[in-house]
């Protein structure tokens, strides 16, 4: 083996299993899962791989993880108005896998591969945005809906299945316009002529929250599911939508796309009372964040869920496993098996009070936080906390 992570807790959701165990890499492979494992010189066990002088992390104490999923991110910097090189911050982060949210559409899809998926470290996935050129401000990308191609997005999803996961759509009013519904209806359809998820971003939208969660298919995407822009999924009242509690049931993805504007403290705990439990944790970095902004990191956004009440087992599956299986990735990431390629995190939940902070002002005093002291991307330590 090359690599050895010992003494931790692996947490796997896709399996269910939480409990002590080291985990063995070869070369890009998980190669052994199990509790003792050591690393011998050459010649040594085959069953946990041979080889000599193999790297040992001590993880104890840590949690041992997939390498963690940020579903909802914006990294073609250079060409997108909202993009950023987003490598980095996920290599510090336990990010191996992250996926752009419609920065490219179909007519810039190729300059996606070859700038980004092609030059980073982390795994850049993508979902291919309904409008031409992805997603645009000022004007939106959509304000003008000669923009829409719902066949050239379904054909760039299709003629991309290695990196392109799905279509995204914007229907708030600066990227859309009136043309909501239209929109909406176009991305629907590029969905279904591709077999892919359609992603949308709500909040501050012209039309309702009900039309939004209604038109959408099982495996579709809600994300800012926690915004506080009206229609959001809570009435005034603070009543969450019995449409969209519809919607979650017959298997709408709500993914939480923090960004600046999308996470309410007081929301999400409404929105957690009555039985709205979002599907997938993201952060929705971009190039537009100002500094200072309260998104901070995926390992921070996942503090605040578990400041909420989520248990880790629920935060790191949240962050993994669901995500993958959300994109159709489940297969091949999101979990932690032999013969998988060995993308890993280890986490600490380090024990000190932290303020967390959300997009409308509010605070909320934790008495712990996650930190990625590891990233391990492909068998490779390529960042955290506490690498080399
Ligand atoms: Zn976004």
């Amino acid at each position: 083996m090359d690599l050895l992570i010992t003494g931790g807790t692996v947490v796997d959701p896709a399996s269910g299993f939480m409990g002590p165990a080291d985990v063995a890499i070869s070369g890009v492979r998980i190669v052994a899962i199990g509790p003792g494992l050591v690393a011998r010189p050459e010649g040594g066990d085959a069953g946990t791989g041979s080889g000599a002088a193999a790297r040992v992390l001590d993880a104890t104490g840590c949690f041992v993880t997939p390498g963690l999923v940020d579903l909802h991110l914006h990294s073609y910097w250079g060409v997108n108005p909202f993009g950023m090189d987003a490598d980095p911050i996920c290599r510090a982060t336990g990010v191996t896998t992250g996926v752009d949210a419609g920065s490219a559409g179909p007519v810039n899809f190729g300059g996606f591969r070859a700038l980004v998926y092609e030059r980073t470290v982390t795994r850049m996935l993508a979902f291919v945005a309904l409008a031409q050129h992805g997603v645009w401000k000022d004007p939106g990308e959509l304000e003008d809906l000669r923009f829409a191609d719902a066949t050239a997005a379904a054909r760039t999803v299709s003629g991309n299945r290695d990196i392109a996961v799905g279509i995204k759509v914007r229907l708030h009013l600066p990227s859309v316009g009136e043309h909501g519904r239209a929109a909406l209806r176009l991305a629907i359809k590029a969905g279904e002529a591709s077999g892919s998820p359609v992603m949308v971003h709500v909040g501050n939208t012209g039309i309702s929250m009900e039309e939004i969660v209604d038109t959408l298919r099982p495996g579709d995407i809600v994300t800012h599911c926690y915004t506080p822009q009206r229609p959001s999924v809570v009435d005034p009242e603070g009543r969450v939508l019995p449409a969209a509690l519809r919607a979650h049931e017959r298997g709408v993805i709500f993914d939480v796309g923090h960004a600046n504007n999308h996470f309410d403290f007081d929301l999400v705990r409404r929105a957690l009372d009555q039985g709205l439990v979002p599907d997938v944790i993201s952060t929705d970095l971009h190039g537009r964040l100002a500094p200072g902004n309260p998104v901070v990191d995926l390992p921070t956004t996942m503090s605040k869920l578990l400041a909420l009440g989520l248990t880790l087992e629920q935060v790191v599956a949240r962050c993994t496993s669901i995500p993958a299986r959300v994109i159709g990735w489940g297969d091949r990431i999101g979990a932690l098996a032999v013969g998988r390629e060995a993308d890993v995190a280890v986490l600490a939940v380090v024990e000190e009070p932290t303020t967390l902070r959300d997009s409308v002002g509010g605070t909320l005093q934790a008495d712990r936080r996650i930190e990625a002291r590891w990233t391990i991307r492909a068998g490779v330590v390529v960042g955290g906390s506490a690498q080399p």
